[in-house]
């Protein structure tokens, strides 16, 4: 691309916290590295989770996410490796494989499954919860696939190869642009001994996860499977990452909501009564047609 520029950082922000995921099951008892888990949506706010897949026995994935479903909120599925179908009860339907991006826009309600279609081999990825602010919660759905050719990608002086999935970097604006919560989402694919500059804005929680190799911003170390929260120091206009081995990382960051947030499960609302709506609309069948999945 020849719109490159290059994110200059003249301050740049420190680990404040490093966090070991928690080893969870999902779905119909898939197993899952959930590294963004409740006790940081504050913190962490506008995103909600974010979970880690990746094992090469099938029996840790086969059985997949089978119908249910959400409101109030958007999920960015980013696949590193395999392949999955997904269907939900607006109709849509797509095949989500390597490299590719699902960003789904749940609004007022979705019923979806998102379904393994292979039976052998390494299934890796990830899943983001990206909240909507409250005027957006019970807009209509919207849903879209990117396939990894169609996620933008660039490379730096040194190296760095970056797939921008949200927001922007270095110029290169991603497959996806949200309004209110701004969020920048990119992943980098850094040599030994490199270093990669992300513009962040001030006001922004960001974090950054280590899936491959080890990294080093500032003093500290954020080992493979580590998420460090980055620092909102007053100031600072983004982050310094360095390669400690060959490494790969996401960069998440997002404009804060501040709003009340209320969860069960995979309703996030504002208020506890509109929890309890969502789940008497769901169970009333107002959320979709389960059958049509
Ligand atoms: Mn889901």
């Amino acid at each position: 691309m020849s719109n490159v520029t290059s994110d200059r950082v003249q301050q740049e922000r420190t680990v404040e916290r490093i966090i070991t995921g928690q080893a969870v099951s999902d779905g119909a008892g898939v197993k899952i590295n959930r590294v963004l888990t409740q006790n940081l949506q504050r913190r962490l706010d506008p995103f909600l989770m974010l979970d880690n897949f990746g094992s090469d026995q099938a029996s840790d994935y086969l059985a997949g996410f089978p119908s249910h479903p959400h409101r109030g909120f958007e999920t960015v599925t980013y696949m590193l490796e395999g392949r999955m179908r997904h269907r939900d009860s607006s109709g849509n339907e797509g095949l989500l494989t390597n490299g590719g991006v699902q960003w789904m826009t749940t609004g007022r309600g979705v019923i979806h499954s998102e379904m393994p279609e292979q039976e052998e081999g390494m299934m890796s990825g990830f899943q983001l919860w990206l909240n909507l602010p409250a005027k957006d919660k019970m807009r209509d759905p919207w849903y879209r696939d990117f396939n990894g050719d169609e996620v933008p990608v660039f490379s730096t002086e040194n190296g760095a190869r970056v797939k921008v999935i949200a927001g922007s970097s270095h110029g290169v604006d991603g497959a996806v642009q949200r309004e209110v919560t701004e969020p920048i989402y990119i992943d980098v694919d850094l040599p030994a001994g490199a270093s990669f500059s992300q513009a962040l804005p001030e006001g922004h929680n960001a974090f950054i996860f280590a899936y491959r190799g080890a990294v080093r911003v500032g003093d500290k170390d954020v080992a493979s499977g580590k998420m460090a929260i980055l620092a909102n120091t007053a100031g600072a206009d983004g982050v310094n990452v360095h390669a400690t081995d060959a490494s790969r990382f996401i960069l998440v960051a997002g404009k804060p909501l501040n709003e009340p947030i209320a969860q069960y499960g995979p309703f996030v609302m504002n208020t506890q009564a509109e929890v309890f709506a969502a789940v008497e609309d769901f169970r009333a069948g107002k959320l979709g047609e389960e059958s049509v999945i």
